[in-house]
């Protein structure tokens, strides 16, 4: 197992922003701490305008490039263009190794998942996910599947995606929440699952098997993973009822897919974030 980070990325934050460097230093050094999983560390590959501009606009890297305030939620940090970018770099990175045939996590931020083709929101600035799963079908990957079970409704990588030959998005999210989208089917290949608030976890969990049911019929030959962490039962941002053995469950069935496959951090907010992921992390490498 591949774990994909860089320092820098802890290097920016806003008072109270949920969003926060600790999520990535306390989960660099639980994993550090830990030897029952056996980790290599990488560094996020270098990005060409040419691999962002196959998801996101010209104007939008543009706009990224100067930073202005997006949203309230998503604002002009200074060098958020090279902290966005690193973590692009840390999905390519992370499908490199998978494509090797290496398991592996990017444990960056910002996250990606609702950056759309030509707007930042929700703490995202570019689409990682989309550009790293756009990558892998230029690589010669014909059916590229992102499965993201973020609390939250991945509507950035739906937006890039729609009716992308060679793509699927398959996306688990809370219903009603942010942002607000989500609740049905999009185009020939965007399968949403919306779950109610304080939905019991085995009712959960039961719903994520029906999207794995939906991930194996597309017949994937890559799988990108939009791993957030935001459905756990104490995260501040949402009011999914998962525990830490749920993201273990999640890690082992996508390992049981036998299909190459990288994973990518979105959300997860809780002080339990590193415990989360290393769970997730002990499932996909089993
Ligand atoms: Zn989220």
């Amino acid at each position: 197992m591949k774990i994909i980070t860089n320092s820098r990325c802890t290097e920016y934050s806003a008072p109270g922003h949920p969003e926060r460097p600790e999520r990535i230093s306390r989960t660099v050094e639980t994993l550090k701490a830990q030897n029952k999983l056996k980790l290599t560390w990488d560094e996020p590959s270098p990005v060409d305008d040419t691999v962002i501009l196959r998801a996101h606009t010209p104007r939008h890297l543009e706009q990224i490039q100067k930073a202005f305030d997006f949203d309230a939620d998503t604002p002009a940090y200074p060098d958020i263009a090279e902290h966005a970018r690193r973590s692009v770099g840390g999905a390519l990175q992370a499908l490199q190794s998978a494509r090797a045939g290496k398991a592996a996590f990017s444990l960056l931020r910002p996250p990606g998942h609702h950056a759309t083709r030509e707007k930042a929101m929700g703490f995202c600035y570019f689409n990682s996910i989309a550009i790293a799963a756009l990558e892998a079908n230029a690589a010669g990957y014909k059916r590229v599947a992102v499965f993201d079970f973020d609390v939250h409704h991945g509507n950035g990588t739906e937006d890039i995606l729609l009716d992308k030959p060679g793509c699927a998005f398959i996306s688990i999210h809370q219903y009603p929440a942010y942002p607000g989208t989500g609740l049905t089917n999009r185009g020939n290949n965007c399968f949403n699952f919306p779950v109610a608030p304080s939905t019991p976890r085995l009712e959960y969990r039961s719903i994520l098997s029906s999207a794995f049911d939906v991930l194996k019929t597309f017949k994937p030959d890559m799988v990108a993973v939009s791993a957030g962490f935001d459905a756990y039962r104490q995260d501040p941002l949402a009011d999914g009822m998962l525990q830490a053995e749920d993201f273990h469950w999640l890690g082992e069935t996508i390992r049981q897919l036998n299909v190459p496959a990288f994973s990518v951090l979105e959300g997860g907010y809780s002080n339990a974030l590193p415990e989360l992921i290393s769970a997730y992390l002990a499932g996909v490498n089993g």
